[in-house]
């Protein structure tokens, strides 16, 4: 069921075209004439004229619609920036206006959906609609080092059909420019900048594996969760991986050693806990920055 056709290069909605054969459309993939079925029993659309369904009408027809409506809107929502292992963000969401789109640009390796533009500053949007960015393209986006949104616009499509608004295009626009739901930040420089220099801000405690209990330990422990004790080490602190340090607001990560299985590398078992409790608060660490 495609929502958006195209009429003389531009998009229209099945909400706004003329019935049947009489709107003058085509398919945004395969560039067929389709005819707008707005009949009483089922959800209006396009569909192509004599002919199956093409595989990538959808797609392109959600796409078109997104670029068509960010070139219109010159602002965006933007959903919030969490910071990894914090429950304070680091930025809010909040309206970003841009004052340029640039679409299927290429930038280094790489060809993102859309860029928006301000002055110096580029926000990278890839619009999802059957899969989303797959491990290759997001790794050239990242190596660009801007901030690279996702926007599910089939999540959008699906929650305005069940709503009977498919292919109304003020409720697309109003999801896609002024809600979040379907937001998501894949990469930014801002974040990783953050997270690096808290890593290597923070304490790398090794994992122990106890083998008598069948435990992984950290020495140490900077909150005293546990004490040895008996033994030459009696009196000194440490803690349990999982018990502890699993759930302790100060770990920011559990690093793994990796092996080789095949051709396959295999996270194998923890090797080192990033223990951030020297940093303070997570209000302290986020003011010292
Ligand atoms: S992460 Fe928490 S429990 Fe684990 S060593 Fe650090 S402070 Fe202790
Ligand atoms: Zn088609």
């Amino acid at each position: 069921m495609i929502p958006y056709a195209l009429k003389n290069g531009e998009p229209v909605s099945i909400a706004k075209a003329r019935r049947g054969l009489a709107c003058g459309c085509v398919c945004p993939a395969c560039g067929n004439r389709v005819m707008a079925k707005k009949g009483a029993a089922r959800v209006h659309h396009f569909s192509h004229y004599k002919m199956e369904e093409c595989p990538h009408a959808l797609e392109s027809s959600l796409h078109l619609a997104a670029k068509a409506i960010l070139l219109r809107s010159g602002k965006i929502r933007l959903p919030a920036l969490e910071l990894h292992g914090f429950e304070r963000l680091l930025c809010h969401e909040k309206d970003w206006p841009f004052d340029q789109v640039v679409l299927e640009k290429r930038h280094g390796q790489v060809i993102p959906d859309i860029a928006l533009i301000k002055g110096q500053r580029k926000i990278l949007v890839e619009a999802a609609v059957t899969h989303a960015v797959g491990p290759a393209k997001l790794h050239r986006l990242r190596q660009l080092n801007l901030p690279v949104l996702e926007i599910d616009v089939a999540a959008i499509h699906l929650e305005l059909t069940g709503l009977g608004l498919a292919g109304d295009p003020r409720a697309f626009a109003r999801k896609l420019v002024e809600e979040t739901r379907h937001k998501k930040w894949l990469f930014h420089p801002w974040q990783q900048a953050v997270e690096y220099r808290i890593r290597q801000a923070a304490l790398r405690k090794k994992v122990r594996i106890n083998a008598r209990y069948r435990r992984f330990t950290v020495d140490g422990c900077p909150l005293k969760k546990r004490i040895l004790r008996s033994g030459p080490m009696a009196g000194t602190a440490y803690a349990d991986l999982w018990q502890d340090c699993y759930f302790c607001p100060f770990c920011f990560e559990i690093e793994y050693r990796n092996k080789q299985v095949g051709y396959r590398e295999l996270q194998d078992r923890p090797d080192a806990v990033i223990c951030r409790a020297n940093l303070g608060t997570e209000e302290e660490v986020l003011k010292g920055l």
